[in-house]
């Protein structure tokens, strides 16, 4: 856990002294000065939202090789 890692939490549980920089795109969660965030096709998300996005897409891009995947 890097210090920014660190700040985040500290952010979390103390909310009213984070001031609000952005909103995510995908869940409206607030994201803090400071805290992490990501751009994904241009939209702002935050670190949860991005991970549920890499994870369905991971899913799409699966294959069992020697399975028969074709469309
Ligand atoms: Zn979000």
């Amino acid at each position: 856990m890097d210090y920014l890692d660190l700040e985040a939490e500290r952010l979390k549980l103390d909310p009213q002294e984070a001031k609000v920089c952005l909103k995510c795109d995908r869940c409206n969660a607030e994201i803090y000065e400071n805290q992490e965030y990501y751009l994904y096709e241009r939209d702002c998300l935050c670190e949860q939202c991005f991970d549920e996005i890499q994870s369905d897409e991971k899913k799409e891009c699966e294959r069992i090789a020697g399975e028969d995947n074709g469309d």
